[in-house]
């Protein structure tokens, strides 16, 4: 064995095949040795310095051999050093020269840091980013890389810089940079130091140096396609020299353009800075200076002669105190060089630092004037609730109770209570002492529903009562617990007295309509019955509530029913009200007149809602007045009764003598069966003519009909003709009618209208007789006219005098001597007509006197 040589660096003994026999020298404790025994000097060597040993160990003497070791620590061990002959192998003598290489890296490459960094940091912001891809280019070279790219952290992201526009095959920017978040940056990794990195860039040889700013990395330079690594030391240096001169820009640029962000707002809000150092004077932004009409530096006295005057003195008085040490912060007045114009208000702020001041000015115009808007209209709204008749409160809830918490300023002016007086404290005391119970629930259901609505009578500081609509809500937490009420108290003591006297109004009204003696009825136009007092269902034999929803029709016959709806038809919002009599057939009872009032209820439109009717019974009357009718139409029978006899007596005379005739033939026997036949026949006649008069009379005797019924006028003249004509050829009177063409019909009593037209005839005869006219007669004859007709009864008795025109229709007027005349023929005959819807009136003519009565014609439409 070779004597064992101290040593410096590394010795190896070889065999002639390159295997290491044995290691000295104090590097050898550096080396990775391999694990198997007899390995060759190659398994101690990096891979790419196998290319130095090619061959046998005898082809590598005589030259400086440049080998790269494995080290425990992990990277290489830079050695140089020489193959010698030894016994019978070879001995490799080798230095460390890392420190050596590593100089000479650096001095290849200083100049290309110091390239780097000055471009980057001299170029044109607007060339930053060519310079930058031009940097990294030359980077890429000098790495002998394909492509290069620079990924640089910033607030919120990553931003990439590429060396050339080729697409390299780059892994997943995302996934890559989630990988690279996790990875501890301080040293240049390669991806085949990491199984994930590798699985993301696939074959492709890359690796990736990290810049570190503390623990985080602020950037990666990938470097793509290198045959080998960059050397660690160097390449970390390239991409600080690279990394931080961008960063240093880029944050330069934030700056900037934060800077403008800030000036813009400041203009935007009207504010700037200040600063007022102790002997001097106060500097102010130079935006917020020119706003206001000053310069950059101002003198006190000329800050504040630009104030509002009210606004000097608070100013001076802080800016001492700012000078103290204390907080400056006040709102102050500029005003505006249109003195119509409202001023600028701006918000002054500082602080003092070392005897400088320093602050800021806001301009809180638009806050003012909302404020002052808000103000208004908040004065605006109490001044409303002070002089309204209601009242805010709230109420505290503590322990199942409410506590009064706030009134509104209207309750001194209502209820004339003071905010801290024993009743606003306590309102229930104040409750009046029978709506208590209703004070007491009210509390009740505001804690149980949550809100309420009532109303009760609080007294007044004088003892009044008021009373109060109380609406209120409770309101709750976040929790449904409850916290207190707001409610509102309102004055309604006017309306529920107004109420009041309404609802009494009212129940003395319904009195009213109840205990009138009158009928008072509501109904709807098809005669439903809506409403109907007590003296309507007595009349008609039934309970007030039985009258409700009653057909008024069913008590009114046939052609009364439509009269009665012909009648309502006819109201109009003009013309509301009608009144007739009516005739009812009522249960129990023959008939009854009723007079009728009747006023319509109309809506918007003008159709008739419902009727409002009171009713009077006017059977009585009625009854009197055909009693009367009747006593009249006897008298008229009475008077007749001369005519009469004389109608009845010249049959009975022709009879008379008939039969004598025939019983002096009988008797002589020359009765032969003709004459005895015409005998018969005239006699059969006489008592045909007798018994037609008689029947006549007795008709005309009958008390008229209840109901109004349909009959020909000219009927009645005929029917005055049979009592009359007999009587008046007797006075040597002539009666003339002149028979209509047709038969017109009028509605009404025959019976009546024939007693009119006696009346008529009788008074016509007696003028005639008292004038003793030569040839007298009486004219009667229809006319037509229109919707009517009239019946004319003329004499040849000189007329009536003009003046007693308007009094012969009074009751008892006559001319004629006592005893004789009665004064009411033309009064009754004059009512009869009016009741038929007519009228009677006189004329004179050319001869005499013309009475006309006027009749509607009945339609049968
Ligand atoms: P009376 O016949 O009982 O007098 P009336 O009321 O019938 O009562 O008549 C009133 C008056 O009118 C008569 O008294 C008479 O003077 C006058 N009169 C009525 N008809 C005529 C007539 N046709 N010609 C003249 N006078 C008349």
């Amino acid at each position: 064995m070779p004597e064992v040589t101290p040593a410096i660096g590394l010795q190896l003994w070889l065999d002639d095949q390159a295997r290491v026999l044995r290691l000295a020298g104090p590097l050898r404790s550096l080396l990775a040795l391999p694990a198997q025994a007899g390995a060759r000097v190659h398994d101690y060597l990096e891979r790419h310095s196998w290319l130095v040993l090619e061959g046998q160990p005898a082809d590598w003497q005589g030259q400086p051999l440049d080998l790269d070791f494995h080290t425990v620590m992990g990277h290489a061990l830079h050695t140089r050093g020489w193959l010698q002959r030894h016994e019978q192998g070879w001995m490799l003598q080798l230095f460390d020269i890392g420190d050596l290489l590593r100089e000479q890296r650096w001095d290849r490459q200083r100049p290309l840091l110091g390239e780097i960094g000055h471009a980057l940091r001299e170029c044109g912001s607007e060339r930053l980013l060519q310079t930058t891809r031009e940097q990294l280019y030359s980077l890429a070279e000098h790495w002998q890389a394909a492509a290069l790219r620079l990924m640089l952290r910033e607030a919120g992201g990553w931003r990439h810089y590429a060396s050339s526009d080729e697409t390299w095959p780059w892994p997943d920017d995302r996934k890559l940079r989630e990988r690279l978040e996790r990875w501890p940056a301080h040293t240049l990794i390669g991806v085949d130091d990491d199984p994930e990195l590798l699985a993301l860039c696939g074959a492709a040889s890359l690796f990736l140096v990290p810049y570190r700013q503390g623990l985080e990395a602020e950037a990666w330079v990938l470097c793509a396609g290198a045959r080998q690594a960059p050397p660690v030391d160097m390449a970390l240096a390239l991409v600080r020299t690279l990394t931080e001169p961008l960063l240093v820009r880029h944050r330069r640029q934030q700056l900037q353009h934060q800077a403008h962000h800030l000036d813009d707002l400041q203009r935007q809000l009207g504010a700037g800075w200040w600063e007022w150092p102790a002997h001097g004077e106060l500097q102010l932004d130079p935006a917020l200076a020119a706003s206001l009409g000053l310069a950059n530096r101002v003198s006190l006295g000329q800050w504040l002669a630009r104030l509002h005057p009210a606004d000097r003195e608070p100013a001076q008085l802080a800016l001492d105190q700012a000078r103290d040490g204390q907080a400056l912060s006040l709102s102050v007045r500029v005003p505006d060089p249109d003195p119509l114009a409202p001023p600028r208000w701006l918000h002054w702020a500082g602080q003092g630092q070392g005897g400088q001041l320093r602050g800021f000015l806001l301009d809180i115009s638009a806050l003012k004037a909302q404020e002052q808007q808000a103000g208004a209209a908040r004065a605006r709204l109490e001044n409303l609730i002070a002089r309204s008749p209601a009242v805010i409160y709230v109420q505290r809830y503590a322990e199942g109770a409410l506590h009064s918490d706030f009134y509104s300023a209207s309750l001194a002016p209502l209820l004339g209570w003071a905010a801290d007086s024993e009743q606003a404290r306590q309102p229930g005391l104040a409750v009046h002492p029978d709506d208590r119970p209703l004070w007491l629930e009210r509390t009740r259901g505001l804690l149980r529903d949550g809100q309420v609505r009532c109303r009760y009578r609080l007294r007044d500081h004088l003892g009044g009562y008021h009373w109060m609509l109380d609406e209120a809500r409770l309101l709750r937490n976040d929790l449904g617990q409850p916290l207190e009420v707001v409610g509102l108290w309102l004055d309604v003591s006017e309306a529920t007295e107004a109420a009041e006297r309404m609802r009494q109004s009212e129940e003395r009204y319904r009195v009213l309509v109840e205990d009138s003696p009158a009928m008072i009825c509501r109904y709807r136009p098809d005669l439903t019955v809506l409403f109907g007092n007590r003296p309507l269902a007595d009349y008609l034999g039934c309970m007030p509530e039985q009258l409700q929803g009653a057909d008024l029709g069913q008590w009114l016959s046939a052609g009364q029913r439509e009269a009665f709806l012909l009648r309502l038809r006819a109201l109009t919002p003009e013309q509301p009200v009608s009144s007739a009599e009516i005739c009812l057939q009522l249960p129990g009872r023959e008939h009854a007149w009723w007079v009728w009032a009747d006023r319509g209820l109309f809506d918007a439109e003008g159709n008739l809602l419902e009727v409002q009717a009171v009713g009077r019974d006017n059977t009585e009357v009625r009854r009197s007045q055909q009693q009367l009718l009747q006593g009249a139409k006897m008298a008229t029978l009475g008077e007749l009764a001369t005519g009469l006899l004389h109608e009845i007596n010249q049959p009975l005379n022709v009879m008379r003598m008939a039969v004598a005739n025939t019983l002096k033939r009988l008797e002589s026997g020359a009765a032969d069966q003709a004459y005895l036949e015409d005998k018969l026949r005239r006699i059969e006649a006489q008592v045909e003519r007798a018994a037609r008069l008689v029947d006549h009379m007795r008709v005309y005797g009958r008390r008229s009909a209840v109901e109004r019924e349909p009959f020909a006028a000219w009927a009645a003249v005929e029917g005055a003709r049979a009592l009359l004509e007999e009587g008046l050829r007797g006075k040597g009177v002539t009666l003339r009618l002149e028979p209509p063409e047709a038969l017109a019909q009028v509605l009404g009593h025959q019976d009546q209208l024939e007693q009119v037209l006696i009346n008529l005839m009788v008074n016509a005869r007696d003028a005639l007789l008292e004038k003793q006219v030569a040839q007298p007669w009486i004219r009667v004859r229809q006319a037509l006219h229109g919707g009517g007709l009239s019946l004319l009864v003329e004499d040849n008795a000189g007329g009536i005098d003009p003046q007693l025109h308007e009094r012969i229709f009074e009751p008892f007027f006559t001319t004629k001597p006592a005893g004789v005349g009665t004064g009411l023929g033309l009064s009754v005959s004059h009512g009869i007509v009016s009741q038929m819807g007519g009228c009677l009136s006189v004329d004179n003519g050319a001869e005499g006197a013309c009475l006309r009565v006027e009749l509607p014609l009945h339609s049968t439409s």
